[in-house]
């Protein structure tokens, strides 16, 4: 995301707390005068002054936002607030994260923004899927109440280069075990399916809704439609990093929702926007990331 708006002429000023984000992954961008970084946690109240806010703030990894999942809420929530004040106070457009985890574990196939979702208020995942949903509401509240230009886009699976290793998500996982030719972890008997998006189009369409005709808040689904069995994902990595790794069946973690696949009919209409990269291609470069990390 800092690399698109520098090359699109802006001024970044980077915000991250790197629980799971890593300065590394900035490092070509440091010597770029319009870039700026801090060492912030959202949780507390920033002042900085801005016109536009991307809130991505959130470990978005089952592992990492299951670690400490009142902070995890927190981050969301408290998070969400203190975006939505400095864009009250600055008068800034502001773009929220939110995720196709506010579905649940969906009943309607594939999912439109018009579906409410079924999620378990209570359970391992509610931190982040009912943090995800009140975040939201935030945001249409502060739309109503005090007019704000928000913009609401629910990530679907993204995966890409500069992940970590240990991100712990299916992609990274299977790519980082094939290449240590270790056995690849499939949770419960791998029929559950994701539809899975190469990062530069997330990015793409992100900045897209940022831009988007004033007064449009969407929420909007932001994903690859191209839905895969993990079982099938698996067969895939193993075939394009030529591993001799064998495939091992471990349990099914709690709510892990069974399908999901965006309806992205809302961003080609209101955004003109839908991803380019198919899940081969993506793969090809996340491997070839995966291949020169794990060797330095
Ligand atoms: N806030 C912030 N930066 C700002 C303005 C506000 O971090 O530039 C935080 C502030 O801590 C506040 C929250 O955002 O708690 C919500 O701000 P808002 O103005 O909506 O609420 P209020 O200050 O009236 O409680
Ligand atoms: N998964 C898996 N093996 C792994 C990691 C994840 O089979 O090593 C499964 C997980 O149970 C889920 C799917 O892959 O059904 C996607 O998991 P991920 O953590 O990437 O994201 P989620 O969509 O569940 O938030």
């Amino acid at each position: 995301m800092a690399e698109k708006l520098l090359k699109e002429g802006s001024e970044v000023l980077v915000v991250d707390n790197y629980f799971t984000g890593s300065k590394k992954n900035l490092t070509h961008l440091l010597s770029n005068p319009n870039l700026e970084l801090m060492r912030h946690d959202v949780t507390f109240p920033l002042y900085v002054e801005t016109n536009q806010i991307y809130n991505l703030a959130c470990p978005a990894s089952p592992v990492h936002y299951q670690h400490d999942p009142v902070q995890t809420t927190k981050t969301i929530v408290h998070g969400a607030i203190n975006m939505l004040g400095l864009a009250k106070r600055t008068g800034a457009h502001i773009l929220q994260a939110s995720t196709s985890e506010v579905y649940g574990d969906p009943e309607v196939h594939p999912q439109s923004e018009s579906y409410w979702g079924r999620v378990n208020p209570i359970g391992v995942r509610s931190c982040y899927d009912e943090g995800k949903r009140c975040a939201e509401t935030l945001f249409f509240d502060y739309k109503r109440q005090h007019n704000l230009d928000v913009k609401v886009v629910r990530i679907f699976n993204t995966y890409g280069p500069r992940m970590s290793p240990n991100d712990g998500r299916v992609v990274s996982n299977f790519i980082v075990q094939a290449l240590l030719n270790k056995n690849i972890t499939i949770y419960g008997d791998g029929q559950q399916t994701r539809s899975f998006c190469f990062v530069d189009d997330l990015i793409d369409a992100m900045v897209k809704m940022m831009n988007s005709e004033q007064g449009f808040a969407g929420p909007v689904n932001i994903g690859n439609p191209s839905e895969f069995t993990m079982l099938q994902l698996a067969e895939i990595v193993l075939k394009l990093s030529g591993s001799k790794s064998k495939i091992s069946y471990l349990p099914l973690p709690a709510d892990d929702p069974k399908q999901r696949q965006p309806n992205i009919q809302l961003a080609k209409d209101k955004l003109n926007w839908q991803p380019k990269v198919n899940l081969e291609d993506g793969l090809k470069e996340t491997i070839k990331y995966f291949k020169k990390l794990l060797a330095s």
